[in-house]
């Protein structure tokens, strides 16, 4: 009953004029896959430079793509050069955000309580947050797959009420940009044990309704194998997002 969801993080690049033709061309090959957007929504993350460029072109063109952004700031205004409030990126129709990218928690020290409160934030606003939780390679040698993730979506979802809208990433982080995905087996384990701590945190309701994505080297050869997974609802696709055709081929996992 979960509609499956690709989404696409794209990290720093493609700037506004990129990200713009990048978004046409990608609609353009998903021409004759109308009727897939009934039964897969699909959802972009581009850099906070894009969002007003592509929000302007999703609307004037009807392009049933979701629109998110990378991060948000844990205040929602005042004196803190840089950051970015949940409340400019409701204002461009933004409906969800990444929060807690294990990028953001290796180059910017972002610990299990700011990400917790990025969620907080998303959530006062009417943000998706897309929480991204995995281990690294060490942590996996040490402590196995699941128990670094389970910690830090135990953290992410404290004080999160039952009714919250959330999307869950896995993204094991030796899998990230290295080609080396995990298999399909490895993902439902460590998913299937993301979900209980959904269904202990938030209740059953929650559990059967929340998102639970796979990330981590994802691209059109492989993605069928993790959406044949119960507890894989979906992809959170770096590098294959930023290709036209390997994308558009990932949306159409089912053909
Ligand atoms: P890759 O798909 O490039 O491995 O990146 C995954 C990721 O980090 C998505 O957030």
């Amino acid at each position: 009953q979960r509609t499956p969801l690709i989404a696409g993080n794209w990290k720093m690049n493609l700037d506004h004029l990129q990200a713009v033709a990048f978004v046409q061309k990608l609609h353009w090959a998903l021409k004759d896959a109308k009727h897939e957007f009934d039964t897969v929504d699909v959802s972009v993350f581009p850099p906070f430079t894009d969002l007003r460029s592509v929000q302007t072109l999703l609307d004037a063109d009807k392009i049933p793509f979701g629109l998110g952004a990378q991060d948000l700031s844990i205040h929602d205004s005042g004196a803190y050069t840089g950051e970015v409030s949940g409340v400019f990126l409701k204002r461009l129709d933004v409906r969800s955000v990444i929060i807690g990218h294990s990028e953001r928690r290796e180059y910017h020290a972002e610990t299990d309580e700011v990400v917790a409160a990025k969620v907080q934030a998303a959530l006062r606003h009417e943000l998706v947050p897309v929480i991204c939780v995995g281990e690294t390679a060490e942590d996996l040698e040490r402590h196995g797959a699941s128990a670094v993730p389970v910690g830090q979506l135990e953290a992410a979802l404290a004080g999160v009420p039952a009714s919250a809208d959330v999307v869950v990433a896995y993204e094991p982080v030796w899998a990230i940009g290295s080609g080396q995905a995990a298999t399909p087996e490895q993902a439902q384990e460590v998913c299937a044990k993301l979900r209980d701590v959904v269904r202990a945190a938030l209740g059953d309701d929650a559990a059967a309704r929340t998102r639970i994505l796979y990330g981590g080297s994802v691209k059109a050869a492989n993605i069928a194998s993790f959406m044949r997974q119960p507890d894989v609802d979906g992809a959170l696709v770096g590098g294959a997002s930023l290709l036209v055709d390997e994308f558009a081929s990932i949306i159409r996992f089912r053909k």
